[in-house]
């Protein structure tokens, strides 16, 4: 019933012809929106997988917060309920110093970035500071934003 080397798409029910190099596991056609479609089913596959659940927020997480509070006794005088918040204060506690530091940079827009709590910086910024614990957070925005600044000119 189906034509030869073909295949029903998932998206628009269409026959289409399946990339050779991908043909197990290909399920959409070409077009945009059923390539969009796949894109989407492929991602809530991984999300529903139990190992990938805990993947932004899990022990593991937790535990890189712990370790870096351990590093970082100074920034941790208020107690907090949830390790986000925490971090949250922190970037925001370590805000002040780094800024009195850049002074001479008057366009200094770290404290806009964090204020912002922007939750795809705030999760960029933990993923990079993750790479290297002892690493002072907000140096590290600090850098990222002058080389960023750098690249835009
Ligand atoms: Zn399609």
């Amino acid at each position: 019933m189906y034509p030869i080397g073909q295949r029903k798409c998932l998206q628009c029910a269409e026959f289409y012809r399946p990339d050779s190099r991908n043909r197990k596991r290909q399920k959409y056609c070409r077009r945009p929106e059923c390539v969009r479609a796949s894109k989407g089913a492929s991602q809530r596959r991984w999300l529903g997988k139990p190992e990938n659940q805990d993947y932004f927020n899990g022990a593991e997480n937790g535990e890189r917060v712990r370790a870096w509070r351990k590093a970082h006794p100074g920034y941790w005088r208020k107690k907090s309920a949830e390790p986000g918040n925490a971090l949250q204060e922190t970037l925001i506690s370590q805000v002040a110093q780094v800024k009195q530091e850049a002074a001479q940079d008057g366009a200094f827009a770290l404290q806009d970035l964090l204020r912002s709590q922007d939750p795809l910086t705030l999760g960029l910024m933990m993923r990079v500071t993750d790479l290297a614990l002892q690493e002072d957070i907000v140096g590290m925005t600090q850098r990222l934003i002058i080389q960023g600044r750098a690249a835009m000119r």
